[in-house]
């Protein structure tokens, strides 16, 4: 009763979007036999038996905060929905089976437009064999609402966590970083992309504007790296795991934590694509804020003991090894000349602390 009276007590600014999960974590949670990973990863995983581990994680999206209709078609926004989800499931080295959605629609949305969501969500479930289950549907007064959840499997000797980090681990990412922030700023001032046709419309030439598509199709339309994740947990490779939805500098942080461990991160040899270093100089910061800082990349953050990294370069996955984990618990940033930088978790968080008056 008294943690439930300081939490009304407080700003949420004063505590953050982690701050509260953990005071929530400290009211609710129960341990349990049943519950091998609670609150605090990318999924939760169940035992149902001696053999079958229950994934389930739940995100939602809400129009304002995480999309604005006037840049993000339909189609693109239910695949999405599915793909921030399904890449939760990844992240724990799972196979994602089934999923429910739970939607919140304002007046002003058409039965069209709600099919259209339907036909993006439902394409990229195809793609994984996850089926629909179930959700619920009511009207909104404001914002379009989503909630996803899904159901996913593994088997217990095989769910990887993100407190297995250990130090001398080497840290890796697949596929480049950055790419879908620098997404979303073309499309605010003005880019867009026909997700059905991939054809891009952007008052560009055709060069530019196919790099933009490429980082717009990244935003819109990411790809959760199932497979990828599964190879990882299967082979025994990964210490740790997390998928990148917040940027590397907050994403690593929850690694850090979970895992009682520090990292160094070497700047120079960060997966940059070429699209992301082309745009960054129009867009006016450098690529590396966008991989530090920007989120929603859906790649996956992992660790490796050294004595598995051979076995990795076999597995056939694209990864770039960006760092090792470190026993000083703190993040640093060390640039080819050999300079050390503190690196401080700098991704979205939903109640960022305000000026106090
Ligand atoms: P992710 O970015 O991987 O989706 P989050 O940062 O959203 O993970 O959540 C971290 C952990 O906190 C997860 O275990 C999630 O289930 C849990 N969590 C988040 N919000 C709540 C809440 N309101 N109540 C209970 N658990 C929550
Ligand atoms: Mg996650």
């Amino acid at each position: 009763m008294s943690d439930f009276c300081s939490l009304y007590d407080m700003k949420l600014s004063d505590l953050g979007e982690f701050g509260l999960i953990r005071r929530i974590q400290g009211i609710a949670s129960r341990k349990s036999s049943s519950v091998l990973v609670g609150i605090g990863d990318d999924a939760a995983a169940l035992r149902l038996s001696a053999s079958q581990i229950l994934l389930v994680t739940t995100d939602a999206l809400l129009e304002g905060v995480h999309f604005d209709l006037t840049y993000t078609d339909f189609y693109s926004l239910g695949w999405k929905s599915a793909a921030v989800n399904l890449s939760d499931i990844a992240a724990m080295g799972g196979v994602p089976r089934f999923c429910l959605i739970a939607l919140g629609i304002p007046a002003r949305i058409s039965a069209e437009q709600v099919t259209e969501f339907y036909r993006g969500f439902n394409a990229l479930l195809r793609a994984h064999k996850t089926i629909l289950v179930g959700g619920d549907t009511c009207s909104s007064r404001k914002g379009l609402f989503i909630s996803v959840t899904v159901l996913g499997e593994t088997n217990p000797r095989r769910v990887v966590t993100r407190a297995g980090a250990r130090p001398g681990d080497r840290i890796f990412v697949t596929g480049t970083l950055g790419d879908s922030a620098a997404g979303l700023e073309i499309l605010k001032s003005g880019g867009t992309l026909h997700s059905r046709e991939h054809s891009l419309t952007l008052g560009a030439g055709r060069g530019q504007g196919a790099r933009a598509g490429k980082l717009i199709q990244k935003h819109l339309l990411p790809v959760p790296r199932i497979q990828e994740g599964r190879k990882l947990a299967l082979s025994g490779c990964a210490s740790a795991m997390i998928d990148l939805s917040d940027g590397l500098s907050s994403d690593l942080s929850r690694i850090c934590e979970q895992s009682k461990v520090g990292a160094k991160i070497y700047v120079g040899q960060i997966p940059l694509s070429p699209p992301l270093r082309k745009a960054s100089a129009r867009l006016k910061k450098t690529p590396l804020h966008y991989a530090l800082s920007g989120g929603e990349d859906y790649e996956l953050l992992f660790t490796v003991p050294p004595a598995r990294v051979r076995k990795l370069r076999v597995l056939g996955i694209p990864f770039t090894e960006i760092g090792e984990i470190t026993r000083a618990r703190r993040m640093l940033l060390l640039d080819s000349s050999g300079d050390r930088t503190p690196m401080q978790p700098s991704g979205y968080n939903h109640f960022p602390p305000t000026s106090r008056p």
